[in-house]
């Protein structure tokens, strides 16, 4: 007989699955603690539950991690995990320990449809979504396995940030309850301004958040007009960024935090120059939108064909949009001697939508930016 991974599960969904069993909904709460706060998969170890209801449990329901096909730490504290998600295909979790906050970036999908030219994830093509169990089961493991690792009785886990593999709008029924779980404090009771959703900008899908469930909002950015955005982030093309900018603002209207934050991630001679930067104060300007730029140091992989921009560069685009009055930080690299830094999730994708075979004709066939180096003597830049 199949049973029930009681991880699927939010709070509502395991109160209907209780009532099912013919269980009072109270019941539920008290299983859902024993699950997500105390980390058990044992029935017989939840000792406040009736016994009739254990045995009721023991032969309809479990409690399933994901496989864990490696574990790798990197000097800097950085944890990143391999999770076996069945038919050929793995997804990665990463932990980023920092001194006030400890934070778990997360899987949504099996590669990623997307297609964004400077990620890992988006050159292996997709295999499939993620479900809500899939995707609590790397907080879930995550936390649980640190607090032993760590020695602590404490929640580790402060953050989340749903910027690992995968699109996670374009997952959105898996997502929400799994949202929904990371904020229920019978359960992580993580902030809502603590959990970050990051999309390349499924517009629709961001006014649903809104409706929903909203969180914190990242939003990959990564260009200043459309044109160089069609290229690097297809999904501009269906959603181009004056509607995606709109979007954000009717977001920020729902959201807990005042901002919605733009990461950028830095491409030598693509998107890197002072011409851009112009462009982005423009931008911001002309929509009046409340929001924080990220520049993200781009980690080079040889599929993409692409370079990070120097440091130099990448610090003067970052006072040019402070200086203009824009928030703006530069991202610390961390697990990079592990391919856990930001856009080296790779996993291991089955990629049933040829996107991997796609991509690798459009580097062959360039269409609309003609993507090349920077002339390296600009004196400002070095
Ligand atoms: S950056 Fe995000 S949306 Fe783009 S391909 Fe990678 S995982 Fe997909």
């Amino acid at each position: 007989m199949t049973t029930a991974n009681l991880l699927e599960f939010d709070l509502e969904g395991l109160a209907a699955f209780c009532e099912k069993l013919g269980e009072k909904r109270f019941r539920a709460t008290q299983l859902f603690r024993w699950i997500h706060q105390r980390g058990a998969s044992d029935f017989a170890q939840m000792t406040d539950l009736a016994k009739s209801l254990r045995e009721k449990l023991a032969t309809t329901a479990r409690v399933e991690a994901l496989p864990v096909i490696t574990q790798h730490e990197s000097k800097d504290g950085t944890i990143k995990w391999l999770f076996d998600v069945g038919d050929g295909n793995a997804v990665e979790a990463v932990f980023i320990p920092e001194d006030d906050r400890g934070t778990l970036c997360v899987s949504s999908q099996a590669g990623c449809a997307v297609g964004c030219r400077f990620c890992s994830t988006g050159h292996q093509g997709f295999s499939r979504n993620l479900s809500t169990g899939e995707i609590v089961a790397q907080l879930w493991f995550a936390e649980h396995f640190l607090r032993k690792h760590l020695k602590r009785d404490d929640r580790v886990i402060s953050n989340v940030v749903m910027m690992g593999m995968g699109e996670p709008l374009q997952n959105y029924t898996a997502l929400v309850p799994a949202l929904r779980t990371m904020l229920d404090d019978n359960a992580y009771g993580l902030s809502r301004r603590r959990v970050t959703v990051s999309t390349s900008g499924v517009v629709p899908m961001i006014d649903r958040l809104g409706a929903d469930c909203p969180v914190a909002m990242a939003v990959s950015l990564h260009a200043p007009n459309d044109a160089l955005r069609d290229d690097l982030v297809p999904l501009n093309r269906k959603y181009p960024i004056a509607e995606l900018l709109e979007a954000c603002k009717r977001y920020l209207a729902h959201a807990p935090r005042d901002f919605i934050t733009f990461e950028y991630c830095m491409l030598d001679g693509v998107n890197d120059q002072p011409e851009h930067a112009r462009q982005l104060v423009g931008l911001v300007r002309s929509h009046n939108i409340s929001c924080k730029f990220n520049l993200i140091p781009f980690n080079p992989f040889p599929a993409s064909g692409l370079l990070r921009s120097p440091q130099p560069r990448v610090l003067a685009f970052a006072r040019a949009l402070s200086e203009a009055g824009l928030v703006t930080t530069v991202r610390k690299t961390r697990g990079d001697d592990i391919d856990a830094a930001c856009g080296q999730l790779a996993g291991d994708v089955k990629d049933r939508t040829r996107a991997a075979e796609r991509m690798a004709q459009r580097r062959v066939s360039e269409r609309t930016v003609v993507l090349h180096p920077v002339r390296k003597t600009a004196p400002q830049e070095h």
